[in-house]
Formats: C-alpha cells, structure tokens, sequence
C-alpha cells in the first residue's frame, strides 16, 4: 500500500508536546507518519472493536484509539469520531444475549447504552486534555436541506472550538423509515458534510477480500466495480448491523464526495498512522477525481427517492455521457407516487437504477406525457417554462 495520496504537510509542532502530556506511548511509527496525516480525518468505529464480548467495552482498545486521535490532533489534523455501541452496550447493560428484533426494544437499548459510550469516549479523551462533543443524528437531520445545513455549521463551530464530535445515529428515536441503517452509511454522509479528506472505517473485518480471487486483502480500489461489490457478504455478529456490503456502499458515497476510504481492522496497533503510511493491512478506496458538487451529493445520497422514473435505452447515454436534461421523449413510465418536486430514481428498461434527480412532474403525470415531444408537451402545459422531466442541474448520475 502507499502512503495517504493526498496532501503532506510540515511536521506539527505540538506533536512532541501532546507526547510528552502523558499520552500512552506512541510508537515512532506513528510519529513519523502523523507528519503527512491528512487534514480532517472521519474514524468510524464498530461495535466489534469498541467491544469485547456482547456488550462489555473493551477499555484497552478504546484508550488506544483515543491516544492515536490525541495524537493525530496535536499534529494538527481534525478528527471526527462516528462512533457505534450504542445497542451493544445497551443489550450488556440490560443482560440481554441475543440483538433484539423488536424496533423498540433495540432503541431501549440504545438509550441505555448511549450514555455510557459517550462517558466513556468523554474519559478517553479527557486523559489526552481533548473535549468531546456529543451529536445524534436522524437521516432526517440531513435530508431537509435547511437541518442539513444547520448540522453542517454545528460540526464547523465543533471543530472550531477544538473538540472531538462523537456521532451516533439517534436509535432512540430513529424510526425504521427514518434510519441511515447503519452506521457505515452516516459516516460516509458525515465525511461527505464535513468535506473531510479521508474516512477510515474500522471494523473486525480487516479490509475488503478477494474471495473469488486471491483470498487476499485487496490493497486498493481504484473504482467500484461490479466486481468489486461481489466481493462484500453481509455480517454474521449478534451486535453489529454493516458488514462489507455497507461499507462498499459507504465507500462509494464517500469516495464520490472526493474523500478517499480505507476499510480495516481496528485491533491492528497504531492503525491510523499505520494506514496513512502505507505500512499496515486494509484497502483504501482511491476518491473521485472529480467531486460532485456539494448540492448534488446531498441529491444523491441524503435523500430517499419517491419513485423511479423508467427511461427508453435511447435516453441513456443522453443523459450519462452527454450530460443532458431527462426529457418528457425518453420516458417510459413511472413506479411509485411522488408529488412534482421529489427525488426520483431514474432507471433503464432493465431497472437498473443509474441516476437520481428532481423530478419537475407528479408521479400522476407521468403516463400522460411520457414519450412526448417538445411541442405535444407544449401544448399538455403551456404555461410552463421549461419541459424537462429532471433537468441537468438537478440530476445525477449514481
Ligand atoms: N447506531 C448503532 C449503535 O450505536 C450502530 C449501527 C451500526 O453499527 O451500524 O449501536
């Protein structure tokens, strides 16, 4: 593997300093690579490396993340934690065995066990003189464009005011229908709101493996391919909830905003600075060259489309190679009802979803003017502007 790609700054001067404050021995290692970090870093961490067992925290790791994050600050990076075990540590409080299957039960649990994850990220970090910031999101907070905004602020005056935020998903009060799903999926929204550089997903799993193939860690992903999707199978834990399928998932969505991704395992020693410097396992996830801009990452990923609109094979490549508007010709029909205004998915004859957009028409209009011309839509509604079903600059391709 190669050292992180993307930026290198001078060697941070209070590096020594925080070292020398009583943070648990670093290894030189981690000393030297700290110098090229980069700039603001997402650490999502799974119920499985933040505990041992079903719902007893495992101390030992957790005071060696929180001295890996000191240092990672005091050589001046932002560090965002996304932080699981919220269930986890709820079902040990509550002597419970088995994950509950009931909705309520779990967001019981997640009651329980939030407040003891943050004290214990809150002591974590306390030893290193760092302030933690609790923050519980909804998919909610993020798909209503105003709260989506208001997030966003509140995480810059948090790094501002130099703290750590520890995100969660607020299980609590998450109903099914309001849910990220996982916490996979929210650190790569998180990354994607933060602008940050670089998400590192820290799991049991220790990277992406090529078990068709190799039977090795794929060191690094160029672009998510087919290929590479059919190489993530789905966790098997009694705490967890991603697996590799989400993480691929979340690695695209991140990768797309521009911030690169490594997926490893979180009991490898001095792991951050290990990945950034090339020299531990895991598989980093290359970014997108070219980002999208901010308003059509939060079309595409933060929100939940209404329905899919069905396009002819000729609108295609129209809309995916030459860039253009999804016109009233190229439509074939329609699943599910949305009202004119909300997010579609856009789909080919063989329903494959490959873009999603603002749809400018309701779902009931959708036969009476599908396969129509300009002129023919004209005249169905002429006191309309523009005809386009979704137009180009609000739409994106997945
Ligand atoms: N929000 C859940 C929790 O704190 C975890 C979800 C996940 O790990 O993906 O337990």
């Amino acid at each position: 593997m190669r050292p992180f790609p993307f930026r290198t700054r001078p060697a941070a001067r209070g590096f020594n300093r925080a070292l020398n404050n009583g943070i648990r021995a670093v290894s030189p290692a981690t000393k030297s690579s700290l110098a090229t970090a980069p700039k603001r870093i997402v650490v999502k961490l799974g119920t499985g490396v933040l505990t041992s067992g079903i719902g007893q925290l495992d101390t030992a790791r957790i005071a060696a993340i929180c001295a890996e994050i000191a240092a990672l600050r005091s050589a001046g990076s932002e560090v965002i934690v996304v932080s699981s075990g919220a269930v986890g540590l709820g079902m040990g409080a509550l002597k419970l065995e088995r994950r509950p299957k009931e909705i309520a039960k779990k967001q019981a649990c997640a009651a329980v066990g939030q407040s003891r994850l943050m004290q214990t990220w809150q002591a974590g970090f306390a030893k290193h003189g760092l302030t933690v910031a609790q923050v519980l999101l909804t998919h909610d907070d993020l798909r209503v464009r105003s709260r989506f905004l208001g997030v966003q602020e509140t995480l810059r005056q948090l790094i501002g005011y130099n703290t750590i935020p520890i995100i969660n998903e607020n299980d609590t009060v998450s109903a099914a229908e309001i849910k990220f799903g996982d916490n996979d999926t929210l650190s790569a929204m998180v990354a994607s709101l933060t602008q940050a550089n670089c998400l590192v997903i820290l799991s049991t799993a220790p990277g992406l493996i090529d078990m068709k193939g190799t039977g090795k860690i794929v060191p690094v992903v160029e672009k998510i391919t087919p290929e590479i999707e059919a190489m993530a199978g789905g966790t098997t834990s009694e705490t967890a909830v991603g697996g590799m399928v989400s993480k691929i998932t979340a690695a695209k969505l991140a990768t797309k905003a521009g911030c690169g991704v490594f997926i490893a395992s979180g009991s490898e020693p001095d792991i951050l600075a290990r990945l950034f410097a090339g020299r531990a396992p895991g598989t980093f996830f290359v970014p997108s060259g070219l980002p999208l801009e901010a308003k059509k990452q939060w079309l595409a990923y933060f929100q939940r489309p209404a329905g899919t609109v069905f396009v002819n094979a000729a609108a295609i490549p129209v809309l995916r190679d030459q860039g253009r508007s999804l016109l009233a010709v190229g439509v074939t029909g329609a699943k599910g009802a949305f009202a004119a205004g909300e997010i579609v998915n856009i789909a080919s004859p063989d329903k494959v979803t490959f873009a999603r957009g603002k749809c400018a028409y309701g779902s009931d209009e959708i036969a009476a003017l599908a396969g129509k011309h300009g002129d023919e839509l004209a005249s169905l509604y002429p006191s309309r502007k523009r005809l386009e079903v979704v137009h180009r600059n609000d739409l994106v391709l997945l």
